[in-house]
């Protein structure tokens, strides 16, 4: 007889965005003229930019002529597009990063969940809170974590590194130490992130430890600060214990076009066993390539003009991040991240909680963001805003907030 993997069973029931969807949703109905600004979750506004279009165009195009057809695209990722990968994020940067330590993918979503198939059943696991949920709920669907305790909203089996306003959302080592640690920087939901010499920190702690680091890349192009490090491999030893993830949602909006790519380096052995092997072994099996389309509009991206249109939009982003920074500030508010990242973490005012705060939010200014708490339990307390929507409705959302 058939029998389900009752791992989804231990699953908290209501996942966070489909929680906020239903609450816009009710609200709307029984407000149906309202004037909702969403500033909740974290998808782009803006259109594709040109140069990406015109590569999309150009190689629907090849898809219709014989001479130019391509079917399978190779498990890995084309060639062109690993090559450019490694050039320019890369070794322009001084990481010593080779194509064939890159794997495209369809985005950092699926390639952050699937990671774990690498790791063995018991492995020990460390990620900050709050955290982006991806990385706890993959690792509770392959049976690790233990149980959840709805009370604390902690699973019994796994390592929270509180990252909170006390400890300026630096993450601190844990007592125990983990077997894997997850560090998404810059960081989403806190929109913080670490200097390179915090970073360093960790690598040389997993270096010594034989931990292995997934650090989740995301939000690279939003970084503004000098000292931040856009690639984990700028920590001297970095290759010898990190995986790093990418994706091409956030910096030239592909959300809806979907790539991504994992960087495992050829220098990651453990137990005798090459990661970098046994990722390329998981591709050939699981995955039949980003479709070769998506994977020309991903080249484009680091055409020269590619660059400047990207850098236009990140810069709309980030003076929307500005808007809600500066204006939360002067309202009073206690106000994080938007420097590094298009996300601001704000503390919720009077001790309200994260939940009530959103309550509080819809129904006086219709304005809709993310609680903390649904990132985890040192979420609690703070609120998550979006610098992506317009910048008409951010300064409309902001200028609402102050009259409160
Ligand atoms: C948006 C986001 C991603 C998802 O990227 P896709 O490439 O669109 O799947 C991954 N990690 C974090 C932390 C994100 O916020």
């Amino acid at each position: 007889m058939f029998k389900v993997n009752t791992n989804f069973q231990k699953l908290p029931g209501s996942y966070l965005f489909s929680t906020i969807a239903k609450k816009v949703a009710a609200y709307s109905e029984a407000n149906p003229n309202a004037d909702i600004i969403r500033l909740g979750i974290g998808d782009v506004t803006q259109p594709i930019a040109p140069a990406m279009i015109k590569a999309l165009h150009d190689s629907v195009d090849e898809m219709g002529s014989a001479s130019t057809f391509h079917g399978y695209a190779p498990d890995l990722g084309y060639p062109f597009l690993r090559e450019t990968i490694a050039k320019n994020d890369y070794q322009a940067r001084g990481c010593d990063i080779s194509a064939d330590e890159i794997f495209v993918s369809d985005g950092a979503k699926s390639d952050s969940a699937d990671i774990q198939e690498l790791f063995a059943a018991d492995v020990k696991i460390a990620v900050c809170d709050p955290v982006y949920p991806v990385y706890v709920d993959s690792n509770v669907m392959a049976g690790r974590l233990g149980t959840y305790d709805e009370k604390l909203g902690k699973w019994s089996d796994l390592i929270y590194m509180p990252t909170t306003a006390e400890n300026k959302f630096v993450p601190e080592f844990p007592k125990e130490v983990p077997d894997v640690i997850y560090l998404c920087l810059p960081n989403n939901p806190t929109g913080t992130t670490l200097t390179k010499s915090q970073l360093q920190l960790w690598v040389d702690y997993a270096n010594k430890n034989g931990s292995l680091i997934i650090f989740d890349a995301a939000y690279e192009a939003y970084i503004s600060e000098a000292d931040v490090p856009h690639s984990i491999y700028e920590c001297a030893g970095a290759k010898t214990c990190a995986i790093e993830i990418h994706s091409f949602s956030k910096n030239a909006g592909f959300t809806g076009v979907r790539l991504g790519y994992t960087v495992v380096p050829k220098d990651l052995v453990f137990d005798g066993a090459s990661l970098n092997a046994m990722w390329a072994r998981r591709h050939g099996t699981k995955f039949n390539g980003a479709p070769y389309i998506i994977q020309r509009a991903g080249e484009a991206v680091y055409s020269a003009e590619g660059q400047a249109q990207i850098k236009e939009q990140v810069g709309y982003y980030m003076n929307n991040a500005k808007t809600i920074y500066t204006g939360l500030k002067d309202a009073g508010f206690e106000v994080y991240g938007g420097v590094n990242a298009p996300y601001i973490w704000l503390k919720t005012p009077d001790n309200m909680t994260s939940w009530d705060f959103f309550d509080y939010l819809l129904e006086k200014v219709q304005i809709v963001g993310t609680p903390g708490a649904g990132f985890g339990p040192s979420g609690e307390g703070y609120f998550r805003l979006t610098a992506f929507g317009s910048a008409e409705n951010t300064v409309r959302a902001i200028e609402r907030i102050k009259s409160l």
